[in-house]
C-alpha cells in the first residue's frame, strides 16, 4: 500500500505571488520533521522544456543531474531541500502532448478518439503519481505554473480535481492569492481572493488552504471573512508577507503554522521540526562582518532571474565566508576598450557568466583581459571559461584571430571548437552536453584546494569544447588545464597559476550550491576577492 501524500499548489489573481518559494518553504518545514518530500513543477506552456527559451522570457534554465533542462523553480527546490531533482520534477504541456501523441502513433489507444479528458489529464496524473510510485517520498508537492482561469492551465486543474477525488484524504490543495491594499480606501481587499476561489470552484476544486500574499497584516476580521467566503477553516488562511530574503519564508510560514495545518489536513504526525542549520544560516546572513564587490558580467543583466543560481550561489558563499557580497551587474555589451577601466576598477572579483550566441562576447573577453592583467580574482563559467581561453589565445599566444566556432566558423584559430560535439546528442536532436559529468582534478590546483578532492561531479549545458590541439601551447605560456573528463579528455577547468586566483570552468557549479551546502568553488572565489 502506497502511503504517499500529495499537495497541489495553485495560484490565482496574478502571477509572481511566489508559489515556488512557498512550495519550497513548506517542503523545508516538512523535511525538517524527517518527512521525505519532493517538489514538482507543472508548466502550462507548450515548449517541451525551457531549454530553447530565451532567458528574457523565463529567466534561467536550471539543469538537473540527469541533464534535464528545467524551470528555475527547481533551483529553489534544490537550494532549499539540498536534494537533487530530475526530469520527473518538471513537466510541461508540450511534454504531456508529445507523450500522448507518441502513444497515439504507436496505436496505444486502440482506435479511440484521443481527447483532453481523459487522455491528456491521465498523462498529467501519471506524471504526478510517478514521483510517489516508488515509495521514495512521503509527500509530493506539485506546483502548477500559471494562474487559474488561464486557458493553458485548465487540463492541469482538471487533473488536480480528479486526483483530489481519487486520493481523498491523501491529497490537499493550497491556493495562493493576493490580498491587495487600497491606499485610498485604507483597506485590504478580499474580493480578488473570493473571485479566484470561485474560479477554482467552477473548475470543481475546493482549496483546503489559502496562502494570501499581502503587504499588510491580515487581522482576525479579514481572516474570518476570507474563511467564510471561501469555505476554508480560519486557521487555513495563511498570511504571506514580503520578506527581505527568500530564505526567511520557511520561518514566516512556520509562524503562520502553514506546516501544522497541512499535516493536520493530511492526517500526518506533527513532531517538532529541526531547523537549526537553517536558522544558523539566517543568523549568519544577518551578521556579516566583511564586504566585497563582485562584478557579474553578462548579457542578460536586465533580467536578473537569468542568473538566479549564480546569484544564490554567491550569496550562500558570502554567508559561509562571513561576507556581504555586493553584485555589480555589468552589461557585457557596454564593455569596450574605452570603458573597461571605469566599469571594472572598483571590483575585488570578476565573474564572467554563461551565455549563448555572439552578442556581448567581445565585452566578456575584455572583462577577462582586465581581470587577468590586473590580477583580479576571476571566475569564468561555461561561456565565461571559453572567453578566458579566447582572450589568452589572442593576447598571450598572439593568435589574434582566435575565436570559438560558435561565433566565427571561419576563424583560422578555433580554440573552442565542436570537435566532440557529436558525442552529446540530446533528445531534441541538438548536440548539447547536458547534466552531470565526472572531472578528474589535478592536485595543487585552485580547483583541488577548493573541492579538496581529485574527482568531482558537476553539471554541464553547452555545445562547444576547448580545442585540445592548442593545449600544449596554452600550458607552455601559463594557462593550464587543471581538470579533465577522465573518459574523453575534454578540458573541464583552466587556471593561470601565476595569477592571484584565475579559474575557468566548462561546467556550471552554480546549480549545486544550497543553503546547507554552499558550493566550495564560490566560497574560494569570494575568499580570493576578500583577500584582494
Ligand atoms: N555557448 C557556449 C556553448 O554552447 C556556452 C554555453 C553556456 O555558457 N552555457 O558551448
Amino acid at each position: 500500500m502506497n502511503h504517499t501524500k500529495y499537495i497541489f499548489v495553485t495560484g490565482g489573481v496574478t502571477s509572481s505571488l511566489g508559489k515556488g518559494i512557498i512550495s519550497a518553504s513548506l517542503a523545508k518545514l516538512l523535511q525538517a520533521r524527517g518527512i521525505r518530500v519532493t517538489i514538482q513543477k507543472l508548466d502550462p506552456y507548450i515548449n517541451i522544456d525551457p531549454g530553447t527559451l530565451n532567458p528574457y522570457e523565463h529567466g534561467e534554465c536550471f539543469v538537473t543531474n540527469d541533464g534535464a533542462e528545467t524551470d528555475l523553480d527547481l533551483g529553489h527546490y534544490e537550494r532549499f531541500l539540498n536534494i537533487p531533482t530530475s526530469q520527473a520534477n518538471n513537466i510541461t504541456t508540450g511534454r504531456i502532448y508529445q507523450s500522448v501523441i507518441n502513444k497515439e502513433r504507436k496505436g496505444d489507444y486502440l482506435g479511440k478518439t484521443v481527447q483532453v479528458i481523459p487522455h491528456i489529464t491521465d498523462e498529467i496524473k501519471e506524471s504526478v503519481k510517478k514521483l510517489g510510485a516508488d515509495g521514495d517520498f512521503d509527500v509530493v508537492i506539485t506546483e502548477i505554473g500559471g494562474t487559474v482561469g488561464d486557458i493553458e492551465s485548465l487540463p492541469f486543474v482538471e487533473a488536480v480535481r480528479q486526483l483530489k477525488w481519487e486520493l481523498q484524504n491523501k491529497c490537499i490543495v493550497i491556493h495562493l492569492t493576493l490580498v491587495p491594499y487600497l491606499a485610498a480606501a485604507g483597506e485590504l481587499k478580499t474580493k480578488p481572493t473570493q473571485h479566484s476561489v470561485k474560479t477554482m470552484l467552477e473548475l470543481g476544486v475546493q482549496p483546503d488552504v489559502l496562502v494570501c500574499r499581502t503587504e499588510h497584516h491580515l487581522d482576525d476580521e479579514i481572516r474570518s471573512k476570507i474563511a467564510r467566503f471561501c469555505n476554508v477553516s480560519e486557521n487555513a488562511v495563511i498570511e504571506s508577507r514580503d520578506a527581505n530574503s527568500i530564505y526567511r519564508v520557511p520561518l514566516l510560514m512556520q509562524d503562520e503554522q502553514l506546516d501544522q495545518v497541512v499535516l493536520e489536513k493530511l492526517g500526518m504526525e506533527n513532531n517538532t521540526p529541526d531547523l537549526s542549520k537553517w536558522k544558523q544560516f539566517l543568523h549568519n546572513l544577518d551578521n556579516l562582518k566583511h564586504e566585497v564587490n563582485i562584478g557579474l558580467v553578462g548579457k542578460y543583466v536586465e533580467l536578473q532571474d537569468s542568473y538566479k543560481s549564480i546569484v544564490e550561489a554567491i550569496q550562500h558563499a558570502g554567508v559561509s565566508s562571513n561576507t556581504k557580497v555586493n553584485i555589480n551587474w555589468i552589461h557585457s555589451e557596454g564593455i569596450t576598450e574605452g570603458t573597461a577601466n571605469a566599469k571594472l576598477n572598483n571590483l575585488q572579483g570578476i565573474l564572467v557568466a554563461p551565455g549563448f550566441g555572439e552578442r556581448g562576447i567581445e565585452g566578456k573577453i575584455m572583462a577577462v583581459q582586465y581581470a587577468r592583467e590586473n590580477n583580479i580574482p576571476f571566475l569564468g563559467i561555461c561561456l565565461g571559461m571559453q572567453c578566458a581561453v579566447i582572450e589568452f589565445a589572442r593576447n598571450v599566444l598572439n593568435l589574434k584571430d582566435a575565436h570559438t566556432v560558435e561565433i566565427d566558423k571561419t576563424t583560422p584559430f578555433p580554440v573552442i571548437n565542436m570537435m566532440e560535439e557529436q558525442k552529446f546528442i540530446n533528445n531534441l536532436g541538438g548536440t548539447m552536453r547536458l547534466g552531470e559529468y565526472e572531472c578528474k582534478v589535478q592536485k595543487d590546483s585552485n580547483i583541488y584546494k577548493s573541492y579538496g578532492d581529485t574527482i568531482i561531479n558537476e553539471r554541464h549545458r553547452h555545445r562547444f569544447e576547448f580545442n585540445n590541439q592548442y593545449l600544449t601551447q596554452f600550458e607552455e605560456k601559463g594557462m593550464i588545464s587543471t581538470g579533465k573528463n577522465p573518459q574523453t579528455d575534454l578540458v573541464e577547468t583552466v587556471e593561470i597559476p601565476n595569477h592571484k586566483w584565475f579559474v575557468g570552468v566548462q561546467f556550471h557549479p552554480e546549480y549545486k550550491s544550497s543553503v546547507e551546502e554552499p558550493h566550495p568553488l564560490f566560497i574560494s572565489f569570494v575568499e580570493a576577492a576578500l583577500d584582494q
